[in-house]
């Protein structure tokens, strides 16, 4: 291949995609390799039998209406992305067991869910509307972020809220609005939505993702995430980019540290910039020649955990979810009250919680007539996976997927077992396999203290050390999720816009 290209992505997640099209409309050519047969990464489905799956998306934060559109329906306006959204009515169910426990049913819209939690927790009113009076806020100083290099002078006299909740975790912060225990514990729900214990994950990073599913409703398109992957996938390649399947990138070639091309099918393909949807593990561990990695790109992803890891059981049914009695779209099941305990039980494979989908309930066509389909997800530690031997693996997966079903039935009082015609196990090897991310995490480096969203903004240049050479996706500056990896995308193209217009084209 002789053609030389202004950027080459690796990889065409939400993130890779986002930026290629970003790149695309600022004029520049792009070409798109991705490994796998399909585009979108995590955000695909897949068919089984008459059944076409979701693979990942519970829902999408920060859509919004028409009237009042969020942040990645303006995104998407933007890239002339036309969407089929549908929505939520409410915005989930949570059992927790114990003695503390709840059955809350959770609705959308924030007076509605204050007036709920008041019902449930008495005395909480004011504190709920004052952390959702706190996302506006919020809201206002990650706009300012996205509008490129943020000014810390800016930050201390226009933010100041924000800068607080930025520094503060989500467990402080809901303490110092003096919010009641258990309606702590029910906005706490969303955790594993960031992976992070609520001690450590800042109560901006939060609460502005319960603000968008609660003011905004969680969204779903209407075809399922393969939607989205593939309305991208159009719209770069009739801006001309180009976009090559089953094509691993297997160098990124880089000379007096700077990136200039990649290989790929055995050929050096040149360009001026290379996004890398893939991790920087991955990059500087085995695709960048190692005298060309610098020490302390090595040393910062040594620093830095991979988050948690993902186990997934789909089931086709053959019985519809009014049939079986299933009446949620989501319901997260805990065994206890206290999101810092759930976290916790993520290190052992016993005592996990889960996060069931039924999407008839939000799509009632979405499966074959007289069908429906659930997706139950839980995650585990790194380490607690670790326990699982070659040897044993099939067991214990299937073994895994037998105790969440049996989970659900007792939990809901729901029987499903004998109406199942298709059963699909993603474990972690499956999801690393399939993303080519460490241990199979879908979510990026877990959001320690030291190293929030907004720490990473921050200093998102001077971790920039190959250059021309940029980095997209979950775990990149604004952590995992549809709509943060979107977002990241879409700050890279600008980055690299800007640079071009700045330096002109080589
Ligand atoms: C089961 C599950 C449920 C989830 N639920 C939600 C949810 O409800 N809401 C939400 O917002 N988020 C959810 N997520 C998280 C979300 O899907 C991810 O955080 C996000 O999609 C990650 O995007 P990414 O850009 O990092 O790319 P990834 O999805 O990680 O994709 C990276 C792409 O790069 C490709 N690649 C890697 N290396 C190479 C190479 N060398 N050459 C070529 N290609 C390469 C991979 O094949 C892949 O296609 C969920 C994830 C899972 C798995």
């Amino acid at each position: 291949m002789n053609k030389k290209y202004d950027v080459i992505v690796v990889g065409a997640g939400n993130a890779g995609l986002s930026a290629a099209l970003g790149v695309a409309l600022g004029g520049l050519s792009v070409l798109v390799l991705e490994k796998n047969s399909v585009p979108g990464g995590s955000a695909t489905s897949f068919v089984r039998g008459r059944f076409e799956f979701e693979a990942s998306l519970h829902e999408l934060a920060s859509v919004g209406t028409e009237d009042a559109p969020g942040s990645v329906r303006r995104l998407f306006s933007k890239y002339g992305l036309d969407i089929d959204w549908q929505y939520e009515k409410n915005a989930f169910r949570v059992i927790a067991d114990g003695p503390d426990g709840y059955d809350a049913t959770m609705p959308t819209g924030v007076s509605d869910f204050a007036d709920e939690m008041e019902r449930l927790c008495p005395g909480s009113r004011d504190s709920v509307l004052s952390a959702f009076d706190m996302a506006e806020k919020i809201s206002k100083g990650f706009d300012y972020l996205g509008k490129g290099k943020p000014d810390p002078a800016v930050l201390f006299s226009e933010h100041r809220d924000f800068l607080c909740a930025v520094s503060h975790s989500a467990d402080e912060c809901l303490d110092a609005l003096g919010m009641p225990k258990k309606a702590q514990n029910i906005m706490k729900t969303y955790w594993p939505y960031l992976g992070t214990g609520t001690d450590e994950i800042d109560f901006a990073h939060y609460m502005s993702m319960v603000d968008s599913y609660i003011r905004r409703r969680p969204a779903l398109p209407r075809l399922r995430s393969h939607e989205l992957s593939l309305a991208f996938e159009k719209a770069i390649r009739d801006l001309g980019g180009e976009i090559i399947y089953n094509c691993p990138v297997t160098k990124i070639l880089v000379e007096n540290g700077k990136a200039y091309g990649v290989t790929a099918g055995g050929e050096d393909i040149l360009c001026d910039y290379v996004v890398a949807n893939c991790w920087p593990d991955t990059a500087y561990g085995a695709l960048i020649e190692k005298e060309q990695a610098p020490e302390k790109a090595l040393r910062l992803q040594n620093a830095r955990t991979p988050a948690s890891l993902f186990f997934t059981v789909y089931l086709g049914l053959n019985r519809t979810s009014e049939e079986l009695g299933i009446k949620d779209y989501s319901v997260f099941l805990y065994n206890g009250a206290d999101s810092l305990k759930q976290y916790r039980d993520c290190n052992s494979l016993d005592t996990c919680f889960m996060i069931a989908n039924c999407l008839n309930c939000a799509i009632p066509d979405s499966s074959p007539e007289g069908t429906s389909t659930i997706f139950i997800t839980t995650m585990f530690s790194d380490e607690a996976w670790g326990e699982v031997s070659p040897k044993d693996y099939k067991k214990r997966k299937n073994a895994m997927a037998d105790r969440l079903i049996s989970l659900y039935e007792e939990k809901l009082g729901i029987s499903i077992k004998p109406y199942i015609e298709e059963i699909v196990i993603a474990a972690p090897p499956t999801f690393a396999r399939y993303l080519s991310t460490p241990g199979g995490t879908p979510y990026g480096y877990e959001m320690k203290r030291w190293d929030r969203m907004l720490t990473r903004i921050m200093s998102a240049d001077s971790e920039r050390f190959t250059e021309r050479l940029y980095f997209v996706g979950a775990a990149g500056e604004r952590g995992d999720g549809y709509s943060s990896t979107y977002a990241n995308g879409a700050s890279c193209a600008s980055k690299i816009l800007r640079e071009v217009s700045k330096n002109g084209k080589n």
